[in-house]
């Protein structure tokens, strides 16, 4: 107890020292051994005994994470480390690594400045760690490469020191390539990891040791020690690995050396993900991260405690939290007051009256959203929009068994929705049906069964069913809609956008949401796109790969009708014309429109439709169709079974893409439509005895074939019980 007292004295005391401070998040594929890992950082800090490190997963709180070895939640854990006489102190952010979870990851990296990117020395840089790196590197999130699972190698595979050199070789060199493919320019080649500096670091979470050049110069340690103590299979030399080269020791160390403090982040960062005015005294601050400067936070993540109820998690880059300060939500649009602040020990959370920015910080008494930016007024210009390599597709119906758990079931769906936001619920208070959406089978079952075991209510779901997508194939002519009271016209034209420029939001290279002024730098870059540079300056909205352009001219009333417009814009990609299903890749622009002078005959009831008509009419013409969503999958298996995966992925309308051969086993990747996935984990172990393993890489949405269409616009029509004139 005297031990928790005094860190949590030395965490309060680090918090206020900028240059004291790293947060870093850890990047990585499934299974590559990152709880291991963090367990035995955490324990190496004192934060955990040692003992349990590796067994108890403290990262992993929800029971379900444990049963399935999954690391699903995103959970911060602060820890204090030494480093050449010096206390610092590592805010250490756990990111998920199962990509059908990949929208944590985003979030948890716009509040770290430096990510432990750890790869399995057997396995390489799968899919996944590049997924994960991608995403860090979208953020400006400095990365350093820790090789695990390094005794497999000489236990497993006894490769010769030599071989072994290579293997390290071939995975730092396909890191950096992808650093340098990845990252903008300026920092492709400043941020390549090497073994001299001691960016690149070996070892065992396992075993709990590691290696870097550095210390195995301060130690006098050399590989052979290592490939020595793993041949003789000496328990006592793995165990003097360990204590003399200690994981944490050698990690946190390279984490300090070589990623930043926030000060130092902040720099490069804050030109990336919030595009105000630089030069403002809002600017100023969040770049020299001002402990006295105007309040910026950032939530990334919201817990629900039982105790202190919703927790809103975050970075904060500007100012200080104070205990009990009224704040606003620029998102949710209201003013609320800061209950409770913590900060974390460990895994544990600590209430204090006041947390200077630097820092990931908690916070009672938000009821916001994740993205969303606190500050103490109404701000301008907020936090970028943290932006999502891929949506929700899976859809089920959730319905309480008994109905007097309704209320309940009401209110757990709107937890789980914040709790995580890849999950997306429709409400439906009066049919009592309420439709959960997310990244795959796997992703709902997992949020089914904590609904049902964590907050104990019985529920009965349907079948899933996939999330389509809309789009058009060609450009339209001009098309009208008008208001209820025929006083007002308003005219639309849709087109396709351009795969540039969808690659371009995907890529997090032009932000999303609405335009509220003049954004230069937005203009030339949908120029530099290939976008007209009359229309560029007209970009009002850019909503879930949809676009909006307002170019009508010499309109008085514009400013009074825009939000509504583009309020019923959103509505209208939400839920498309053909079986209201969401838009994508359409770009509307509004071409011309005839107000009535009176402000009374133009309000929401008159411009709504008009709007919707307007642009579901234009879409109607453009030709629309059904996309599907398809996965790409990486299959793992025995290479006997070879032939029943490639006969699965066959009979599931998939397309093989690649087959590696390595040792005993086999790396299939296939492209298949998520529609025919369902059951896939059962088909997957019966065709192979239970060895063969999946996991998603990536996802996008391709046109579900002509003889398709019909079917199933029909089937979503009738399922949504909409009429032939809705
Ligand atoms: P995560 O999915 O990335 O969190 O991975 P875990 O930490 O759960 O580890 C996955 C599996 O790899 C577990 O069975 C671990 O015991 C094992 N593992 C982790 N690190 C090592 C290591 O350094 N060497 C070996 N041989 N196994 C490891």
């Amino acid at each position: 107890m005297i031990m928790a007292e005094k860190m949590v004295e030395k965490v309060t005391r680090l918090m206020t020292k900028r240059e004291r401070i790293r947060n870093i998040a850890i990047a990585a594929h499934i299974d590559h051994g990152k709880t291991t890992f963090s367990d035995n950082l955490l324990s190496g800090c004192g934060m955990m005994s040692e003992d349990l490190a590796g067994k108890a997963c403290q990262l992993d709180f929800h029971g379900d994470e444990q049963e399935r070895g999954i690391t699903i939640d995103t959970a911060a854990v602060n820890m204090v480390h030494d480093f050449e006489g010096d206390e610092y102190l590592i805010n250490l952010l756990d990111t998920p690594g199962h990509v059908d979870f990949g929208r944590d990851v985003t979030r948890a990296m716009r509040a770290v400045d430096g990510a432990i990117v750890l790869c399995c020395a057997v396995e390489g840089i799968m899919p996944q760690t590049e997924t994960v790196l991608r995403q860090a590197l979208r953020e400006r999130v400095k990365p350093i490469l820790f090789i695990n699972k390094v005794d497999r190698l000489i236990k497993e595979l006894q490769l010769t020191p030599e071989a072994m050199q290579e293997r390290f070789v071939k995975t730092i060199t396909s890191v950096n390539k992808l650093i340098r493919e990845i990252a903008e320019e300026e920092y492709g080649e400043k941020w390549q990891t090497s073994v001299q500096d001691g960016s690149v670091c070996f070892g065992s979470a396992f075993h709990n040791w590691a290696l870097s050049l550095n210390h195995m110069k301060k130690k006098g340690i050399t590989f052979k020690e290592v490939i020595d103590a793993y041949s003789s299979n000496d328990e006592e030399q793995i165990k003097e690995l360990r204590k003399k080269a200690p994981i944490h020791e050698v990690i946190l160390d390279s984490v300090i050396q070589h990623l930043p403090d926030p000060a130092a982040a902040q720099k490069y960062r804050i030109p990336k993900i919030w595009r105000g005015d630089q030069e403002s005294e809002d600017g100023k601050s969040l770049i020299n991260c001002d402990e006295k400067g105007p309040l910026y936070f950032i939530i990334t993540k919201i817990v629900v405690d039982p105790q202190a109820g919703e927790i809103s998690a975050g970075r904060l880059f500007s100012g200080t939290m104070d205990k009990g300060t009224q704040v606003y939500l620029n998102k949710a649009k209201q003013h609320l007051r800061v209950q409770q602040v913590f900060i974390y020990n460990g895994a544990k959370r600590e209430i204090v009256d006041h947390v200077p920015c630097g820092n990931i910080v908690g916070v009672a008494g938000l009821k916001g959203m994740p993205g969303d930016t606190i500050t103490l007024e109404e701000v301008e210009t907020p936090f970028e929009e943290i932006t999502h390599i891929f949506e929700p597709v899976v859809t089920i119906a959730v319905e309480a068994t008994k109905p007097s758990d309704l209320p309940k079931l009401i209110e757990v769906l709107r937890v789980v929705q914040k709790e995580d936001p890849c999950i997306k619920i429709e409400i439906n208070e009066e049919t009592g049906e309420h439709l959960m959406s997310g990244m795959g089978e796997l992703h709902l079952e997992v949020i089914e069964n904590r609904i049902k075991t964590e907050k104990g209510i019985e529920i009965k779901t349907s079948p899933p069913i996939v999330v389509y997508r809309e789009a058009i194939t060609k450009p339209s002519e001009e098309a009208m809609g008008k208001s209820p009271n025929k006083h007002n016209h308003l005219f639309f034209k849709v087109m396709p956008i351009p795969d540039n420029i969808t690659k371009a939001i995907k890529d997090g290279d032009i932000p999303t949401g609405r335009v509220k002024k003049k954004d230069l730098v937005l203009r030339d870059k949908l120029i530099e796109l290939g976008i007209d540079s009359k229309l560029a300056p007209k970009i009002k909205d850019i909503y879930e790969g949809n676009m909006f352009f307002e170019a009508t001219r010499g309109q008085v009333h514009m400013g009074e009708i825009i939000e509504m417009v583009l309020d019923m814009f959103e509505d209208v990609m939400r839920s498309g014309p053909l079986a209201r299903e969401p838009c994508t890749k359409v770009m509307v622009t509004m071409t011309d429109c005839k107000l009535h002078e009176d402000a009374i005959h133009r309000g929401p009831a008159q411009v709504y439709p008009a709007v919707r008509d307007g642009i579901r009419e234009a879409m109607r013409i453009a030709k629309p169709l059904l996309f599907e969503p398809v996965q790409t999958l990486l299959f793992d298996s025995p290479d006997e079974y070879m032939g029943e995966i490639s006969k699965l992925i066959g009979n599931k309308r998939g397309q093989l893409l690649d087959m590696k051969q390595e040792g005993s086993s086999v790396e299939i990747k296939a492209k298949m439509p998520v529609g025919e996935m369902f059951g896939l984990s059962n088909d997957l172990r019966s065709a192979t005895g239970g060895r063969g393993s999946s996991s998603v890489v990536d996802q996008t949405f391709e046109r579900l074939p002509d003889e398709l269409q019909n079917k199933i616009v029909t089937q979503i029509r009738s399922r949504k019980g909409l009429t032939d004139n809705q």
